[in-house]
């Protein structure tokens, strides 16, 4: 696959579809011959299908009945390095090479001939009466060249009103045209903006911009406190990378942190890149991934599936918040997306740099076995420092029933309330109780679907199940005993200590960050800002403001159940819960103040409490890794889940039965098959749920041994099997 083959019109070539077939199909070159990897249209029975040329014909059909490719679309080849990926991300993952490549062409019209739009461009003349408005959209003509924008990009960048840009057209200050659809991104400038770097960061970032130069694979942990200046560093990876013309990705783990991050991109290099997720219009996604293709997106900032654009020649991929565990895709195509960013960069030469303020053990583990190199910023930028970390003993402390905020951190709160700083609450549960109980018989309300108890949500008046998202209005009766007026909340979720701080601040101004109280996304960026500029007094958030939000009069928080998190059954159950907590921590104190974190627990002397308080976070890790290892778990050793899911639950109880009775290829590599037992959560939108899990030595070739495995199994039909390589979450 490393090299670029012609084919001469009528010659037969193999063609993978985007069609759920477990094999190429053959077909002739059109008019005019084609390349590999090219994209093409092909008949498939009836329809019309895209497809890409994958090689010579395989044969074995009547040559009589091969048909001919409909057309070659007119969209840059697949280079021979993507087509490896795809094919390394299958064979790793167990996905069938279809689905691969429809993760490859996720952009709408890729076979359509270019089309036109509308532009604007600056003018030939200045209008003769200037406001402050009309400056600002001339500004942003000239400083960002000849390319043009849309109009709505235009009276964007320069916060206008479109009809101040029409205007301006009328006057012939600005220039009106239709170009084509798909506009190059305007070139960054390496040399824009940037700060001075200060202490570790002009080291780090020497060493970065040194292996950008190199242009060989290597990755990097990025590692310091939330704003030690990593995002800084990184840029000028992404500058140097620029520099040699190659181009960037950066991937974020949450759409809400593009917008600003975009406006940083700006400040830096003096113009937006291309953006790649899916609040991204239709348009602009058919753009980036033909830009990108092109070599014109010199920068896509993205969620992970920006990582199957096809880039012309990547040079960079930053993981921001390595650690974040959005970066695992759970369902269709199930890839951790720090990993294949890895992979990605190793076909094609390029860095990765992996930047956290709290590493995921794998990345640690690496780092430790000599595979990725690390980078420490030290002390944070400027004045701000961690914050002071201290337990409250909720043994100790008299809090009524139905209430979660205790005395002492009450007071906290009160302090900074008289000193105008903010403070934030931490609890990651959102609606208003995670149960409801009915008092007279004890029963607790559960979905009807899944194996999971319905979670009031008071501000949508409604019971929703996490689960499956199935919502109903909260009964007047128990719907098991039928008693009027009994069922009861039990236990706190964000709304609910909403209302014990208004009750216990009533003049305070109260901002609840929970991603399902906002109506979009663009409503929670908003409120966001606001918060930013100081709207806010208290702030009760989830783990949405667990990521990376800059708030600088912040100088307080309080996680109100720091033992939440700590009793899973999840391996990953202890490093998730040091994680969240150093993040929601680092949240206090970037501006001047000095900031304090308080920890709400039943078990202050618990380790991972105790490594948090301590701020040892070796400690911990090395803690951490020594019980992996003894366990033979991650990174350590090799895990694979399987989820059978069908309506009828024997019928996957029985197919998991025999799937551990003869598991010989396994055994042959020396894994073990445990199960099959109950997923923890049995039945999820009227699906029954059994899994199985694979354990195997860290350099056992797994993927192999599952292929054998799994191909003596038929699946009985309405039967679902999911595989999950290096699972994060067990339910
Ligand atoms: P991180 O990515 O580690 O959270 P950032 O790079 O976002 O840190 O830095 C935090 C803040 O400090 C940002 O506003 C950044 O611009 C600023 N900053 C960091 N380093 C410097 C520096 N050397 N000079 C000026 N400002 C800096
Ligand atoms: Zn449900």
């Amino acid at each position: 696959m490393s090299e670029t083959t012609w084919f001469e019109e009528g010659a037969p070539v193999a063609v993978l579809t985007t069609q759920p077939l477990d094999r190429l199909l053959d077909y002739r070159a059109p008019e005019g011959g084609c390349a590999s990897g090219a994209l093409v249209e092909v008949p498939l029975g009836p329809r019309k299908v895209l497809g890409v040329v994958w090689g010579p014909g395989q044969g074995g059909v009547d040559p009589a009945r091969v048909r001919p490719v409909n057309r070659v679309l007119d969209a840059a080849p697949m280079r021979p390095e993507m087509r490896e990926f795809l094919a390394r991300v299958a064979d790793y993952t167990l996905t069938p090479m279809p689905a691969m490549l429809r993760l490859a062409t996720r952009a709408p019209g890729l076979g359509d001939p270019p089309s036109m739009r509308r532009i604007y461009r600056p003018g030939s003349r200045d209008p003769e009466r200037m406001t402050p408005a009309r400056r600002r959209v001339l500004e942003v003509l000239r400083s960002h060249g000849g390319l043009g924008f849309t109009l709505g990009e235009l009276a964007g960048l320069a916060g206008v009103s479109s009809s101040v840009v029409k205007g301006l057209v009328k006057l012939g200050a600005v220039r009106e045209e239709e170009s084509p659809r798909d506009l190059p991104y305007p070139r960054l400038d390496p040399g824009h903006g940037g700060v001075v770097l200060e202490g570790d960061q002009i080291a780090a970032a020497a060493r970065l911009r040194e292996k950008v130069v190199a242009a060989r694979y290597s990755t990097t942990l990025l590692k310091g406190v939330t704003g030690s200046g990593k995002t800084e560093v990184y840029l000028e990876a992404v500058a140097e990378t620029l520099r040699r013309g190659r181009q960037a990705l950066v991937l974020l783990p949450e759409i809400a942190l593009t917008a600003a991050f975009l406006s940083r991109v700006e400040a830096r290099f003096g113009a937006r890149p291309a953006e790649w997720h899916s609040g991204v219009t239709m348009t602009e996604r058919r753009r980036a991934w033909r830009m990108a293709a092109e070599g014109e997106a010199p920068l896509v900032v993205g969620a992970r599936s920006a990582l199957y654009l096809p880039f012309r020649d990547l040079g960079l991929i930053v993981v921001d918040e390595e650690h974040d565990t959005s970066y695992k895709q759970e369902d269709g195509v199930v890839y951790h997306a720090r990993d294949m960013a890895v992979l990605r960069a190793s076909l094609c030469s390029a860095q990765v740099v992996l930047a956290s303020a709290t590493p995921s053990l794998e990345s640690w583990a690496n780092v430790e076995a000599g595979k990725y190199e690390r980078l420490d910023l030290g002390a944070r930028y400027g004045a701000a420092r961690m914050p002071s970390m201290a337990a409250i003993d909720m043994r100790a402390q008299e809090v009524p029933p139905g209430r979660w905020i205790s005395p002492a951190l009450r007071d906290a709160v009160a302090g900074r309330l008289d000193r105008g700083e903010q403070s934030l609450l931490f609890l990651n549960r959102r609606g208003y109780a995670p149960v409801t109980v009915c008092r007279a018989c004890g029963h607790q309300i559960g979905c009807d679907h899944c194996d999971a108890r319905m979670v009031e949500h008071r501000f949508r008046k409604r019971l929703v199940c996490h689960q499956c998202g199935e919502t109903r209005p909260i009964p007047a009766t128990c719907p098991s005993c039928e008693a009027e007026g009994r069922l009861a909340p039990v236990g706190p979720g964000v709304e609910r200590l909403a209302e014990e701080v208004r009750a216990l601040f009533p003049e305070a101004r109260l901002s609840v960050l929970s991603s399902d109280l906002f109506a979009s996304a663009r409503a929670l960026k908003e409120e966001i800002a606001k918060i930013g500029r100081g709207g806010a007094d208290i702030v009760i958030g989830t783990q949405l403001v667990a990521k990376g939000h800059n708030f600088e009069a912040l100088t307080l928080v309080g996680v109100i159940d720091a033992d939440l998190g700590l009793q899973g059954s999840d391996l990953r159950a202890a490093e998730r819960s040091f994680q969240l907590m150093r993040q929601v921590s680092g949240r206090a104190g970037r501006g001047d103040a000095p900031g304090a974190a308080l920890l709400q627990t039943w078990q202050p002397e618990h380790p991972v409490i105790r490594a948090i308080l301590s701020g040892d976070e070796e400690a911990f890790w090395r803690a951490e890794a020594q019980e992996r290892r003894a366990a033979g778990v991650p990174p350590y050793g090799r895990l694979a889940g399987i989820v059978l899911s069908s309506p009828d639950a024997a019928a996957a109880f029985d197919l998991g039965g025999e799937m551990v009775r003869r598991d010989a290829p396994l055994q042959a590599i020396g894994a073990r098959v445990f199960g099959p037992a109950p997923a923890p959560i049995a039945r999820i939108r009227g699906r029954h749920r059994v899994r199985l899990l694979v354990k195997a030595a860290k350099a056992a070739p797994i993927q192999r041994a599952l292929r054998d495995w799994l191909a003596q199994f038929r699946l009985p039909a309405n039967l679902r099997l999911q595989i999950d390589i290096d699972p994060q979450s067990f339910y």
